[in-house]
């Protein structure tokens, strides 16, 4: 099962640091030189110290554990499957990055996101990066990046003052503030974060870390990151593809409604009386009966233990919508409770339609959720 981060129904990819790191490697950031790993075994003998870093998306994975050192061919091994057996914050470590072990000599934190409070692009930066970035209160910098006039030289160049660079190191923050800007302007995101930032002993400056968020109401301006980035399931991927919004949770009650806000509402309904979404389903707007099948269909496959249906018709015709189900599931042999909340534009005849065919169709919300969770706990399974 997938347990994905709620934030993800914010709107957000929150990418992992190697998927990050990606990015940073296209558009110019430095990163270490390193690899992932899914097992001890596909660890390469170092020659040299490496760098043995979870991939989980939550952040303090340094102080949970999840950075480690190893210097030999039989330590990394040991390290690798140490890490690997690892769970933070609630989410199991499936993946590594092994790098080369930076030598770090200062770690400073930098970041663009959007500033809410004056709609625009923001750039932070601390002189004293690291696992401790929180505590630095008032070492901080910030400059406002007006989206029309883009990225001013003279910001690098007070960057560089600011970490208390020399010339040479300086040149290098500059040319990394352009390839992070870049960055967060092309791809649409909401964060790019280097933290730590490292200034190594050799006085290089190379992103240790990499924290990138994506908007994702605007992953359709980039096909090839909803492909490249595997957070998404072969089934989200499929729905994508349709024009649906569908995001597998970690429940067992699949969610189908018109509109984000009355799918939400609808798993917190459930919530509440101890039910659990597993799939999140939204039809926006739509009457139309094949989006209706898609959608069924898409669901049929995910191994939900119960199915919610919750219309709200407003321009979505209700009886429209009970033929879609009629069909489908008659097409389909969803073997798993079924109910339907039917509410708006020919609501009565919508119900008839589906009582006709043995489906439970009800008119108001606290009775289909506790409907559906009824018929779960009965089905016994
Ligand atoms: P986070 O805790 O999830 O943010 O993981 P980071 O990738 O930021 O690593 C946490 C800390 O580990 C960093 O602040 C560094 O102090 C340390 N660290 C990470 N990579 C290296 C490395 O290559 N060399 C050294 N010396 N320290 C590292
Ligand atoms: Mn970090």
């Amino acid at each position: 099962m997938i347990n994905r981060p709620n934030e993800y129904l914010t709107g957000s990819l929150k990418l992992i640091e190697a998927e990050g790191k990606q990015l940073f490697k296209r558009f110019g950031v430095p990163i270490p030189v390193g690899y992932l790993a899914k097992s001890s075994e596909e660890v390469i003998p170092p020659t040299r110290p490496m760098v043995v870093k979870a991939q989980v998306r939550s952040g303090g994975r340094g102080k949970a554990g999840g950075i480690r050192f190893a210097s030999t061919a039989e330590q990394a091994r040991k390290t690798v499957s140490d890490v690997l057996s690892m769970t933070i914050a609630g989410e199991a470590v499936k993946e590594v990055l092994v790098e080369e072990r930076l030598n770090i000599l200062r770690e400073f934190y930098l970041s663009i996101s959007m500033d809410r409070s004056v709609g625009l692009p923001m750039i932070l930066a601390v002189a004293q990066g690291g696992m401790e970035v929180e505590e630095q209160e008032g070492k901080t910098a910030t400059w406002h990046v007006h989206p029309f006039v883009g990225l001013q030289p003279h910001v690098g160049l007070e960057l560089g003052t600011f970490f208390v660079l020399n010339s040479d190191q300086s040149a290098q923050i500059q040319s990394i503030l352009s390839a992070l800007w870049r960055l967060f302007w092309e791809m649409d995101c909401e964060l790019v974060e280097i933290n730590p930032l490292a200034l190594t002993v050799d006085g290089r400056l190379v992103a240790a870390d990499a924290k990138v968020t994506l908007d994702d109401d605007a992953l359709f301006r980039h096909p090839e990151a909803i492909t490249s980035f595997p957070e998404r399931t072969p089934l989200e991927l499929e729905a994508d593809r349709i024009g649906l919004t569908f995001v597998q949770l970690d429940g067992d009650i699949g969610v189908i409604a018109n509109g984000a806000g009355l799918t939400m509402a609808t798993l917190d309904n459930l919530a509440i009386r101890g039910g659990r979404g597993g799939v999140f389903l939204d039809l926006g707007g739509t009457d139309d009966e094949k989006v209706v099948e898609a959608a069924l269909a898409l669901l049929s496959r995910s191994n939900m233990r119960a199915v919610l249906v919750n219309i709200f018709g407003g321009i979505t015709r209700c009886d429209t919508v009970a033929e879609g189900i009629i069909r489908t599931r008659a097409k389909l042999t969803l073997d798993v409770p079924l109910v339907v909340r039917i509410k708006g534009v020919n609501e009565e005849k919508a119900a008839e339609m589906l009582a006709a065919e043995g489906v439970q169709a009800l008119h108001d919300l606290d009775e289909a959720c506790q409907a559906v969770i009824g018929g779960l706990r009965r089905s016994g399974r």
